[in-house]
């Protein structure tokens, strides 16, 4: 388990802590129910993060549940992911991990005690009467010829429909409510559907599968839930969920609380469509480190401790709302500035030549490894005659407020020397500038000149002739507008895809670099923080991700 973070507090608290107060409970219990029908994504952290957050804020426990309940759709392989995501962001089922398939024999059975109450019928209208009979809120809809059939015809029907006798669709088992419900989903909904198809854990021992409304509150039942935590959309099925327990023999009666979905800005968070992005190979796979997957989110260099962090700050409420993907880019930040080794890595290089700095002299100059950690000590970094810098730092014909290199200014090579501009040589056909040239002052060593003269700019750099090629990508938002899902007519949320969204260069950085492990973070100075990516690094040949850059937009705008 995670170390313990601060108690939280919002409406889903203050209503457990009621029910605590009360004693209707001796023991709280949450749970995560993902669908196994695609990998997690920085909204199911959210969840998470409620669920075994409330648990552990309570003394209680939460379960892992996998609601497989549709066959079609899941898979092992996401089964097998969604286990090493929760873990990965810190939490502990313990020896609670529950799969909704384990239950289909007492679902089943729960069904045929709805039938003999007289509370389910079995239907034969097709999907699009089905429809046409439910009608609109308005207006009450039309009873099916079949609501009245005897419940020994039901209870008949309902076991050839188990035992195979019948296609996919010809008949549904649909709980008997009350057809002039305003509430759609109380009209006679379906809770039972006849589906031919192999599952990736009961095999082919089912043909009828429960739907998602009735199968839901059992699962929370037969678990012992006593707070299942949903989203929004399901408010409505709420008056459902509680009229089949209210009918059924069931151990217990869980409370449903609802509260908002994460929206995030320049993302996109349906399972459907992620996939889609997969399946077309529009990204490299789930773990894209482009992608809002917890996966993406690791490979990208995110931590778990900022992914909390960010569920943290943005609470929990019943408003839907949009958030600001600045504010997870902040989270890491903030953490990364306090931990994050330092180093001096070149994206754009241009060489930078010292006239006066002695030809084939090789020293050591000191870098602070960490500004904000005075423990973490400092390195030698190889100082040289031929440098390289970014390009962006040298401008031949510059503003005045342009405190970087140009002919006749002098700027602080960051742990160096300070150094005057003078001049550039360029390619006489393009123009291009092939090499900045300069001067440096011996007494500045360590950046400061004794006689205390006033230098505004300090730059990056690193020695040619020591450094090193580095495989760098850097990474852009997948998509170009804030809210992709917001699409006109006829278009899709692939229109607005970001067809810049990773840019892959070779940089060239300070040797040790090269040593970095897999997985390891660092701040590439004024560059940003970048982590050695995981599946595409070999011992002794790392490939940095950019995880962001330094400037820190949600931050600036939101101080104290
Ligand atoms: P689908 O697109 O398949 O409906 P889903 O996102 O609802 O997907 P589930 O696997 O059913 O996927 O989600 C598991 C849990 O995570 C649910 O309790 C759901 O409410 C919660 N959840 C899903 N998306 C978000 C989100 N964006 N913010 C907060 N919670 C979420
Ligand atoms: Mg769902």
């Amino acid at each position: 388990m995670v170390e313990k973070e601060e108690a939280v507090s919002h409406f889903i608290v203050d209503m457990i802590e009621k029910d605590v107060a009360e004693g209707r409970h001796q023991q709280i219990m949450t749970r995560f129910p993902p669908e196994p029908n695609g990998y997690l994504h920085i909204g199911h952290a959210k969840s998470i993060c409620l669920n075994f957050g409330l648990a552990e804020q309570f003394g209680g426990v939460c379960n892992l549940r996998f609601d497989d309940t549709n066959p079609t759709a899941e898979d092992v392989e996401y089964v097998e992911s969604i286990k090493d995501d929760v873990r990965w962001l810190g939490f502990d089922w313990e020896d609670r991990l529950y799969f909704a398939s384990d239950y289909f024999e007492k679902m089943y059975q729960y069904a045929e005690e709805l039938i003999l109450a007289g509370k389910a019928y079995v239907c034969t209208l097709s999907p699009e009467e089905f429809k046409e009979y439910r009608g609109v809120p308005t207006r009450p809809g039309t009873p099916s010829p079949w609501r009245d059939r005897p419940i020994e015809e039901n209870l008949d029907l309902f076991r050839r429909m188990r035992a195979g006798e019948f296609s996919d669709g010809e008949y549904v088992l649909r709980a008997k409510i009350d057809m002039s419900s305003p509430n759609l989903h109380m009209r006679d909904p379906a809770i039972y559907r006849i589906k031919h198809a192999h599952h990736h854990r009961t095999g082919d021992s089912w043909c009828v599968y429960p739907m998602y409304d009735f199968a839901h509150g059992l699962e929370d039942a037969i678990e012992g839930v006593t707070h299942s935590i949903c989203t929004l959309e399901f408010e409505v099925h709420r008056p459902l969920y509680d009229w089949l327990l209210d009918q059924l023999s069931v151990p217990c009666h869980p409370q449903q609380i609802e509260f908002a979905r994460l929206n995030l800005t320049y993302t996109v968070m349906s399972k459907r469509k992620l996939l889609e992005l997969v399946r077309d190979k529009v990204v490299w796979g789930w773990d894209d480190p482009r992608m809002p997957t917890v996966s993406g989110l690791r490979r990208r260099g995110y931590t778990p401790e900022s992914i909390r962090a960010f569920c943290r700050k943005i609470g929990v409420t019943k408003m839907g709302s949009l958030t600001d993907i600045a504010l997870l880019e902040h989270c890491i930040r903030e953490e990364l500035n306090a931990s994050a080794p330092r180093a001096m890595v070149v994206l754009d290089p241009v060489k930078l030549i010292i006239e006066n700095y002695p030809e084939g002299q090789v020293e050591y100059l000191d870098g602070v490894n960490n500004p904000e950690d005075p423990e973490a000590g400092t390195r030698p970094v190889a100082f040289t005659r031929e440098l390289y810098i970014e390009r962006g730092d040298f401008m031949e014909e510059a503003p005045k407020k342009f405190f970087r290199l140009k002919p006749g200014q002098e700027v602080r090579l960051r742990y160096g020397y300070l150094v005057t501009c003078t001049g550039c040589e360029k390619d006489p056909v393009t123009g291009e500038v092939l090499a900045v040239t300069c001067t440096y002052d011996p007494e500045t060593r360590g950046g400061n000149a004794p006689d205390g003269r006033r230098v505004k700019g300090t730059i990056h750099w690193v020695s040619k002739p020591e450094c090193a090629d580095l495989p760098v990508r850097l990474f852009d938002r997948l998509f170009q507008v804030e809210q992709p899902d917001d699409v006109p007519e006829g278009g899709s949320f692939r229109d607005y895809l970001n067809p810049e969204s990773c840019e892959q260069i070779v940089a060239k950085g300070e040797a040790m670099l090269l040593d970095t492990e897999a997985g390891v973070r660092c701040q590439f100075e004024r560059n940003g923080y970048f982590v050695v990516d995981e599946k595409d690094s070999q011992p002794g040949k790392p490939v940095f991700n950019r995880i962001v850059p330094l400037k820190d937009s949600w931050g600036r705008q939101h101080k104290n």
